[in-house]
């Protein structure tokens, strides 16, 4: 395949933005080589500036579920921009869509929607410090929740991949209210809590984890964790932005049968228009501003384009339910595929995969937390990235992202993506 003119886009870029880029990982620092840029997309197919046509799965990072310019929602968009861009006015689709996500997700009254993940995170967070009085949270190595300063320590995939965990700018007051555990380590948690005693607001977590790889949580995890919050008045937030509305129409929760007290949004929920959104029962939403004394807000958030987009996807899904069954068979079949092709290369590797999210790590042990996960090598992972790329198939361009299945992808895809990797590891 040719990059010619993606190069020639790339130095450009450079000149203006910074790294050329608006998002760290799009920049390919952790495989080497230039970015891909990308013309227009359809589907399942990805197709850049120089004319190749790629197989997608990054699908933006999460969004796209049912693949590119998926038609209901360029439809949605179409018909709302004629009537306007954004008000800062209320306007009825926002209750639309708020109404409609609250009967898809477990345990929620009320959801308010804000322009990122990263809102979304840190929004929540603030709800939990106002409505508990508490300052203190837990997070765990390699679980990002946005770029927001409270969660930038030893933060997973963008962060990491750069090898700064600790971003400069973080101030050591902000970093001392973070306590970290390694994930899947329930009895740390205890213990930091008992070091902490009365101090923790929440537990934030990526029920699975997918910045780190894709990361499951290991058997009684999430129920721990629930049991140890309701035991000491801590706050259990799950951040679903990448997990929600694509692991199952009431995400993680639904999937392992555990509820949390505070859920956010992201990717899926804006159909591929910047959204996040976080909610929880009366009690907590109740707290926030104009209600309650916890302040928040947004001149764009709720804006009528991403909350069009939004509702048409989260209708789709709502109406579909069968979607999700037929992107876990898909990903489980792409991953019995790689696992004999990667079989034949002799090389040690591990697949893990949740539902429509999947990951390849180039080390023997077991995946179930950062440090294992760090233990991958990048080295092989470099030229697994670009051996797939020089045939026709992008994924994640680093190892600490999980892909993404889209459900335009065809069986017929799925054998041309395990055929490059059989071709491939011949060259490994
Ligand atoms: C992507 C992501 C975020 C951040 O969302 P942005 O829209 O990029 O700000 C937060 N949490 C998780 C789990 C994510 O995957």
């Amino acid at each position: 395949m040719i990059y010619k003119r993606s190069s020639a886009l790339f130095k450009e870029a450079q000149q203006y933005i910074p790294g050329g880029v608006n998002s760290p990982v799009r920049a390919f620092k952790a495989v080497g080589g230039d970015p891909v840029f990308i013309e227009h997309a359809k589907g399942a197919y990805l197709y850049d500036v120089d004319g190749n046509k790629l197989v997608d799965y990054i699908a933006s990072w999460g969004p796209l579920i049912l693949g590119h310019a998926y038609q209901p929602v360029l439809d949605a968009l179409i018909s709302k921009a004629e009537k306007g861009t954004s008000f800062g006015m209320p306007t009825q689709i926002e209750t639309e869509i708020a109404s409609l996500a609250v009967s898809m997700v477990p345990g929620i009254d009320k959801i308010r929607f804000v322009n990122s993940g990263t809102e979304a995170c840190m929004s929540a967070v603030r709800l939990a410090r106002g409505y508990t009085g508490k300052d203190k949270i837990i997070k765990f190595a390699g679980c990002y929740h946005g770029h927001s300063d409270s969660f930038l320590i030893e933060a997973g995939s963008g962060a990491v991949t750069f090898g700064v965990p600790n971003s400069p700018g973080v101030t050591a007051g902000t970093a001392r209210d973070t306590l970290l555990a390694p994930y899947n380590d329930l009895n740390r948690v205890r213990e930091l809590i008992l070091e902490n005693r009365g101090e923790i607001a929440c537990i934030i977590l990526e029920p699975v984890a997918g910045n780190m790889g894709c990361i499951p949580p290991a058997d009684g995890f999430l129920e721990g964790l629930r049991d140890l919050c309701n035991e000491n008045d801590i706050l259990l937030v799950f951040d679903e932005v990448m997990t929600g509305f694509r692991l199952a129409a009431g995400g993680a929760q639904e999937l392992y049968g555990v509820k949390a007290d505070i859920v956010t949004f992201g990717k899926v929920i804006g159909g591929g228009l910047p959204v996040g959104a976080f909610a929880a029962r009366n009690e907590i939403m109740d707290f926030l501003a104009p209600l309650g004394p916890v302040y928040q807000a947004g001149t764009l958030s709720g804006n009528p384009l991403a909350m069009a987009a939004g509702l048409a996807m989260l209708k789709a899904l709502d109406r579909s339910p069968e979607i999700y069954q037929s992107l876990a068979e898909k990903t489980a079949y792409l991953h019995n595929g790689l696992d004999l092709a990667l079989n034949e290369s002799g090389l040690p590797y591990v697949i893990n995969r949740v539902g429509s999210m999947i990951s390849v790590h180039f080390t023997k042990e077991e995946v179930i937390d950062f440090e294992s996960s760090a233990k991958g090598n990048n080295e092989t992972f470099k030229k697994f990235f670009h051996g797939m790329l020089n045939r026709g198939i992008y994924l994640p361009p680093s190892a600490f992202e999980s892909w993404f299945l889209n459900d335009a992808l065809t069986y017929k895809d799925l054998d041309m993506t395990i055929n490059a990797c059989h071709d491939l590891v011949k060259t490994l």
